[in-house]
């Protein structure tokens, strides 16, 4: 049987991720935490997560990147603000959170069965792809990756919705969506990128 290590040492964090995050505009502040727990305290869904919000700021600024990024925590949040607002710090948990989901996502981290998480790969995926979401292949999206089961259940919700258009199948996109690609992930030295669009004909 294979014994597991259950806590972690500082050797095994990795100081970079903390000072990454804490260079982000909006979460610097995040070095001020002096871990009173009143974001715990506030929020109305830390009794679900599995690190709480004091939890996730101390683990954040020490590094512990594997932790926090495939922690569910961070997609239980319901960016309600609350712990923003009474942080005694003035800590943008919140905007922590984001940061934070963002980077699992980019790490291909997060759980990959929860619909938040998976909710929010798809919808930034489209967003990226399209220039704007699809309600009804995003919800198709989610049930597949999620739990496919459950849509043969609604079947009958869907049809109505399909009978009386709600349902659209066809994808709905921008036309210059090179442009907004540009924009989204502009080459490092492409200064042109937040320039006027000079190729009208860009689908
Ligand atoms: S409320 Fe603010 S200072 Fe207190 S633990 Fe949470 S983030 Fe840290
Ligand atoms: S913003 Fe998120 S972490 Fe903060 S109190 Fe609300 S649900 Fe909890």
């Amino acid at each position: 049987m294979k014994l597991d290590r259950t806590i972690r040492y500082q050797a095994d964090s990795d100081r970079d991720f903390g000072r990454q995050v804490m260079a982000v505009p909006g979460c610097e502040r995040l070095k001020d935490c002096i871990q009173c727990g009143t974001c715990s305290g506030v929020c109305p869904l830390s009794i679900y997560m599995d690190h709480s919000p004091r939890q996730v700021m101390a683990l954040t600024r020490e590094g512990f990147k594997k932790e926090v990024l495939e922690s569910r925590t961070i997609w239980l949040c319901a960016s309600c603000y609350a712990c923003s607002v009474e942080c005694p710090r003035q800590i943008r948990i919140t905007d922590i959170m984001y940061e934070l989901k963002q980077r699992a996502l980019r790490d291909r981290v997060y759980p990959k069965g929860l619909p938040t998480a998976v909710l929010a790969k798809e919808f930034a995926g489209m967003v990226h792809r399209n220039g704007r979401i699809t309600e009804s292949f995003l919800v198709v999206l989610l049930y597949l990756k999620t739990n496919w089961l459950e849509a043969l259940g609604q079947w009958r919700l869907g049809l109505g919705l399909v009978r009386k258009g709600r349902f659209p199948f066809k994808l709905d996109a921008i036309r210059r969506r090179a442009e907004l690609r540009r924009m989204l992930d502009p080459e490092p030295d492409d200064t042109s990128a937040t320039a006027p669009p000079t190729d009208r004909r860009t689908p």
